[in-house]
């Protein structure tokens, strides 16, 4: 008896993409039932984010014709990580092992085999790592790495080229499940989770159909979003910078005593220039402190779990 697979598809006015995804998947999920590599009660489910074109109705007469696909929908839409935790969350009820991809199949699908054949020795998180971007714009592609980078130097864990193509194990989800920050970006989450891990190379193809959900300002918020739902590094660099002028107050206000002293300076300006340094200093040092403050009470009212176990040997 094989394990149960779900792929999970958050849907957001696909309505364009919908049929013929829903027949690739469709095809792909019956070779790996045939080939007895995935039980035959693995699903194909599409969460409906709160669409206003047709795709909930789509999804509805696809489950009613085949039981191969389930729908969940949201009572409105709520954004692509928020559908798809609500997707990994209801599927790991049912299944052994979850597989998220987008609607527009931009990821390669028989990549899934070899997600699936990870699973099999033993790994609880397959990442999707593509292996070139040439489809991407220009754009995207530099933004995307200068964002890695940046995200890297502010302390945060996160996999290259590592989008949310991914395969998770039931218990990787049920350690997914005791995170409940609401500013969700489940890429610096997962890594968090621990367990085995291990990484398959796909290609990223074009959206064959429909425009991309994530426009620019959204794709703004969503790096903000992973850098400062993890790092108090930001904060940290303010406190830096006060430290460093608050030292270089006191240059100054050498530099201003002696040219004082000397009489090489107008009334008044020895005064005024030790202030603002001092003044300045203090004041962005003293911001400093409290943001460490603010970012410690940030990361208690996350309520991370402080710890997932793996295992439990005990003899009674
Ligand atoms: N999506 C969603 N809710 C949203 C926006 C997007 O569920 O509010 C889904 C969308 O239907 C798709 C996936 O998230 O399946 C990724 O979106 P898209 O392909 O537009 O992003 P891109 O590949 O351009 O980054
Ligand atoms: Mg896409």
């Amino acid at each position: 008896m094989r394990d149960i697979l779900y792929l999970v598809i958050p849907c957001y006015n696909e309505e364009e993409v919908l049929e013929e995804t829903a027949k690739q998947l469709k095809k792909k999920m019956n070779e790996l039932i045939a080939d007895g590599a995935v039980s035959r009660e693995s699903r194909i489910m599409f969460v409906n984010d709160g669409s206003k074109d047709n795709t909930w109705d789509i999804i509805q007469k696809l489950h009613q014709k085949d039981e191969i696909f389930s729908g969940v929908a949201l009572s409105r839409n709520r954004g692509h990580q928020n559908a798809l935790l609500a997707g990994l969350m209801t599927a790991k009820e049912y299944a052994d092992m979850v597989i998220s991809l987008d609607a527009d199949l931009q990821d390669d699908i028989n990549a899934i085999d070899k997600f699936v054949e990870k699973y099999y020795e033993g790994y609880d998180i397959v990442y999707g790592v593509r292996n070139k971007r040439e489809t991407d714009t220009f754009f995207k592609r530099n933004t995307a790495l200068a964002f890695y980078k940046f995200q890297a130097f502010m302390g945060v864990d996160a996999v290259y080229n590592h989008a949310d193509y991914r395969l998770m194990s039931k218990r990787a989800l049920d350690g997914l499940e005791k995170f409940k920050e609401v500013n969700l970006f489940l890429r610096g989450i997962v890594p968090l989770i621990g367990y085995r891990y291990t990484t398959a190379a796909y290609n990223r193809n074009e959206r064959f159909a429909g425009e991309s959900k994530y426009p620019l300002k959204k794709m703004l918020a969503f790096a903000l979003d992973g850098i400062t739902s993890f790092s108090v590094k930001p904060i940290r660099f303010v406190a830096m910078t006060g430290f460093l002028i608050f030292a270089g107050s006191i240059l100054v206000i050498i530099y201003s005593l002696i040219r004082k002293i000397f009489g090489f300076t107008i009334g008044g300006w020895t005064f005024l220039a030790c202030s603002i340094w001092l003044l300045g200093g203090i004041e962005l040092l003293g911001l400093g402190i409290v943001g460490e403050y603010i970012g410690k009470i940030y990361s208690e009212t996350k309520q991370r779990p402080r710890y997932i176990i793996a295992e439990i040997l005990n003899r009674k």
